[in-house]
């Protein structure tokens, strides 16, 4: 089935702090590598959201070529199928996971989708509008999805679908990894946590934890109002400037210094405590992590880090961050890190959505529409700050009520 655009709008880096939107050619059923995909799809998008991890690019942490189409949280509608596709159909509505996984080799077949083996050799891992193996990013009208049978979650009901779109949107990406970060944590009924960071995946995070029945869970940033996003929701905040120490900031919440699990939501721009609030360097968060941590508890570390060309640190430069092992090693810490496997994940948390059980879950995000040509400014927007989650709309097909 043929559909009618022959040109695609997009989101494309220019360089740091330059996205523009772009008119590019319609989306072929290709690899980058220019194989014919016909296991692959066109997805029309519905909601495209704009990412923390976007923001490594667009502030230079991440480096990614230039003229590359941004994005990798999308959700849309099936337009065009190629031969190969067995089970979707035009007009489903899908969730595509910001991983890009093959479903064929060793790592996919267990699971973990966040570092197939084929469809990025270099690193194995792949993600839509990334440096990682060249597949143009959903910050568009149109987008290619190879292997689709195996990489996308389909709603039962699409009017359903398109009510609950704004909660569904999270699906392919900040949900599910928030979920992820606080399974490799350990979170269970009962816990008490710490989660670094009110951005949008922190904010998903603290859903997460409630969702999983954790007690007491405290929220630290420097943003009031990111964190007053999560505080009328039933957690606790920490305002990182002012505390010199985590664990002082954990125990007049707790009465006790230390968390059952913690997790870093924040990645390698992060900043100090207290006086060093305004500093920034890329392994603060970590070490407040891993401080916050009880002897015994867990860690999980989903914020991103790799070789950051814009720290004014040497090493860091290279990738080297300095982590406080010695303290950490004593409590038998257990830390893990990477890319979230999202399709570990999508479909029990849209059972969770379509049977209404994160009811919170908006109100912590505080979502706003716009229109493509709105994205330059909500990066800039995003950038300083803002308590918003920017899910773009490319076509104008999310109802206004929402
Ligand atoms: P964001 O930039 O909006 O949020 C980061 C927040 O951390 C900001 O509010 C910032 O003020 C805060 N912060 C800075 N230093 C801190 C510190 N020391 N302690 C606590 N908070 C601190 O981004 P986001 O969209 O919420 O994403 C958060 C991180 O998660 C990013 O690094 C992003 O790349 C990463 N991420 C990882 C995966 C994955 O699969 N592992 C997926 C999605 C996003
Ligand atoms: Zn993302
Ligand atoms: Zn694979």
């Amino acid at each position: 089935e043929k559909i009618m655009a022959d040109k695609n709008r997009a989101v494309v880096f220019h360089g740091v702090k330059d996205m523009r939107v772009d008119t590019l050619d319609f989306p072929k059923l290709e690899m980058p590598n220019g194989k014919k995909a016909p296991h692959g799809v066109i997805v029309k998008l519905i909601a495209t959201n704009i990412c923390g991890s976007d923001l490594h690019i667009y502030r230079g942490s991440f480096p990614a070529p230039e003229g590359m189409v941004m994005g990798h949280e999308m959700t849309g509608e099936v337009v065009e199928i190629g031969s190969d596709v067995e089970f979707l159909k035009p007009g489903d509505i899908v969730s595509v996971p910001f991983n890009v996984a093959c479903g064929r080799c060793r790592n996919c077949r267990n699971g973990r989708t966040e570092v197939c083996e084929t469809t990025n050799p270099e690193v194995s891992c792949a993600a839509y509008g990334f440096n990682l193996g060249g597949f143009a990013g959903g910050q568009a009208e149109y987008m290619f999805v190879p292997y689709a049978d195996f990489q996308l979650l389909r709603f039962p009901d699409k009017d359903q679908a398109m009510e609950k779109i704004l909660d569904l949107a999270v699906l392919s990406d900040i949900l599910p990894t928030a979920f992820h970060g606080l399974v490799e944590a350990g979170v269970k009924p009962g816990s008490t946590v710490y989660i670094a960071g009110a951005g949008p995946v922190g904010r998903c995070g603290a859903a997460a934890a409630r969702l999983l029945g954790a007690s007491c869970i405290i929220v630290g940033d420097y943003y009031e109002d990111r964190l007053e996003l999560v505080r009328r929701n039933g957690c606790e905040t920490i305002n990182l400037s002012k505390v010199d120490s985590i664990n002082d900031g954990i125990e007049a919440i707790l009465g006790t210094p230390y968390v059952d699990c913690a997790v870093d939501y924040v990645g390698n721009e992060a900043h100090g405590l207290g006086q060093e609030a305004e500093k920034t360097k890329s392994s603060y968060a970590i070490n407040q992590v891993l401080d916050a941590t009880r002897p015994g508890g867990a860690t999980g570390i989903i914020g991103v880090y790799g070789a950051n060309p814009i720290s004014p640190v040497p090493a860091e430069r290279e990738g080297i961050y300095s982590i406080n092992f010695g303290d950490a090693w004593i409590k038998s810490p257990r830390i893990a890190g990477g890319q979230a496997p999202i399709m570990h994940y999508n479909r029990d948390l849209m059972m969770s959505i379509l049977w209404n059980r994160m009811p919170y879950l908006s109100d912590m995000l505080n979502i706003k529409v716009i229109s493509l040509d709105e994205a330059p400014q909500a990066y800039a927007d995003f950038d300083e700050g803002s308590s918003l989650k920017y899910v773009t709309d490319p076509h104008g097909s999310i109802p206004a009520a929402q």
